[in-house]
């Protein structure tokens, strides 16, 4: 009697619905002080702090860093865009390697910023120099980075021909209008360096041995100029120190999202005074960012 009063009691629905709810509140109760003591976890070992993105375009000028990262994991968006999860000196640091040009280095700093949040971006790697003074292996911090693709041609009609020293600079931010219509968009739109990212760089200046470091405005586009002449007249006429195809459209993009930006380009070749390429300027441009990097996590930290 007693026996099937139990078994009555066991495949009663409404008691097993009950006994069923009152096991899944125990397992919530325990899993959120779970997530609770992870979050701890995650806290004591910096990883809820806002992380530092460090951008290189080619393996060659992402990799140095990405080997000194410590507790690393890797995510891929899409098939070009590389991220390398890790830490320096227990801070948040991601490194990204973002594909050449100005194209790929726009979507994966618009991914890296929705995926990650980052509290700082530095776009590193090389560059060519427009600036006769500077020799291949100096770096150029940059205090202004600035879109030398972005031109507006004469007015020309058929069998006038094709006159590049009478291209104007473009602005495509002046206005939401046409900038081909435009006449306020007739300027180039320069994008300042971060003042405390620039002052982080400028602290260690004396860290990197292999060439001068010099701040400067850094020009990018999907070009490569090897016209002397046309190199001077971007010098002259944009006030270029080198020539690359990234910063300045990761500084539209961090400007947009209002992230702190800085540009830091060595020279890897240099047409005006016979520099010639050299691919190792690379690592030595990402060991003196890495110094970078190290001071501005000193400077986060002590604000
Ligand atoms: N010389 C390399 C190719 C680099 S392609 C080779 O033959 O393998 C261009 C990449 O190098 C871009 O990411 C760009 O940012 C950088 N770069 C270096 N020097 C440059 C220059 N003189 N003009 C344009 N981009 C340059």
């Amino acid at each position: 009697m007693k026996k099937i009063q139990m078994k009555t009691k066991f495949s009663n629905p409404v008691l097993l619905t009950i006994l069923a709810m009152i096991l899944l509140a125990v397992m919530a109760g325990c899993s959120s002080a779970g997530e609770a003591e992870a979050t701890e976890d995650k806290e004591a070992a910096g990883e809820t702090k806002r992380p530092i993105l460090i951008q290189g375009p080619m393996p060659i000028e992402a990799e140095t860093f990405a080997e000194r990262l410590e507790n690393v994991t890797i995510e891929e968006s899409g098939s070009t865009y590389e991220f390398y999860i890790g830490t320096v000196d227990g801070y948040p640091v991601i490194v990204s390697k973002t594909g050449k040009g100005m194209e790929n280095a726009a979507a994966s700093t618009a991914i890296a910023i929705e995926k990650y949040n980052p509290a700082a971006i530095i776009n590193q790697g090389t560059s060519g120099g427009h600036d006769p003074e500077l020799n291949v292996f100096d770096i150029v911090l940059g205090e202004r980075t600035v879109n030398i693709g972005s031109m507006k041609t004469g007015d020309r009609a058929a069998g006038e021909g094709i006159e590049p020293t009478e291209w104007k600079p473009m602005d495509v931010m002046a206005s939401e209008g046409s900038a081909g219509e435009d006449p306020n968009a007739e300027k180039a739109r320069y994008y300042e360096g971060d003042a405390d990212l620039l002052a982080a760089a400028k602290a260690v200046k004396d860290s990197y041995t292999k060439g001068k470091i010099v701040e400067g405005t850094i020009g990018s586009a999907d070009l490569w100029n090897n016209e002397v002449d046309r190199i001077k007249w971007f010098h002259e006429n944009y006030g270029t120190s080198v020539e690359e195809m990234e910063s300045a459209s990761v500084a539209m993009i961090s400007k947009a999202y209002d992230v702190p930006f800085l540009a830091i380009r060595v020279l890897s070749n240099n047409k005006t005074n016979d520099g010639a390429y050299n691919a190792d300027t690379a690592i030595a441009n990402q060991e003196y960012v890495y110094e970078v990097v190290k001071e501005y996590i000193s400077f986060l930290e002590s604000n």
